[in-house]
């Protein structure tokens, strides 16, 4: 099924200028760009994305790092795009997250480090929506509906072998 997915490039991955690295595997991936906008984030915004994570010991720690400056946003589509892009993404904490994935080849800076206090957030470079519920709320935290781009590319065509 046809899904679109919302992404965002964390602090870390703007200020080490790997937004294009980034969008490019994506592109590579054959996923199609809906939407995209850098912007600051704002304390109420932090909140509304991780509202399953506000009221957690570690979301003071989560909140400085999202609002520490810009952050591109974007939406991606794509069939089964939303399985496909976290296995692209790779795990929460970098120092698990496999070789091959965005956060094991580029998010080596990684406090807490297992096992340490919770004080400092875990600097993973980049989010993307784990469920297609997860999905549908937060494009629509991020993106207003007219700001979503539908559109037809060339390799949408269906290819016959027969
Ligand atoms: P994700 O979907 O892989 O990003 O992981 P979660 O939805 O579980 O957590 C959201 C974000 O909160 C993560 O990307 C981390 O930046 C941060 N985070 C999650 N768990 C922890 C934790 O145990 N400690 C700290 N400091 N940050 C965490
Ligand atoms: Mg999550």
């Amino acid at each position: 099924m046809y899904e679109k997915s919302l992404i965002i490039i964390k602090p870390d991955g703007v200020q080490r200028s790997l937004v294009g690295t980034v969008i490019n595997r994506f592109e590579n991936a054959g996923l199609k760009i809906h939407a995209m906008k850098l912007q600051n984030v704002a304390a109420e915004q932090s909140k509304k994305h991780y509202s399953e994570h506000v009221g957690k010991a570690f979301y003071p720690t989560v909140e400085e790092y999202i609002t520490s400056g810009p952050v591109m946003v974007f939406v991606l589509g794509g069939v089964s795009a939303i399985k496909k892009i976290r296995a692209m993404v790779g795990a929460t904490e970098p120092a698990s997250a496999l070789p091959g994935t965005i956060r094991g080849d580029f998010a080596h800076q990684s406090y807490p480090a297992p096992g340490e206090p919770d004080d400092k957030p875990i600097r993973n470079l980049i989010h993307a929506s784990a469920t297609p519920d997860e999905a549908a709320a937060e494009i629509a935290i991020w993106f207003s509906e007219d700001e979503l781009v539908d559109y037809d590319k060339v390799t949408d065509q269906q290819v016959s072998f027969k």
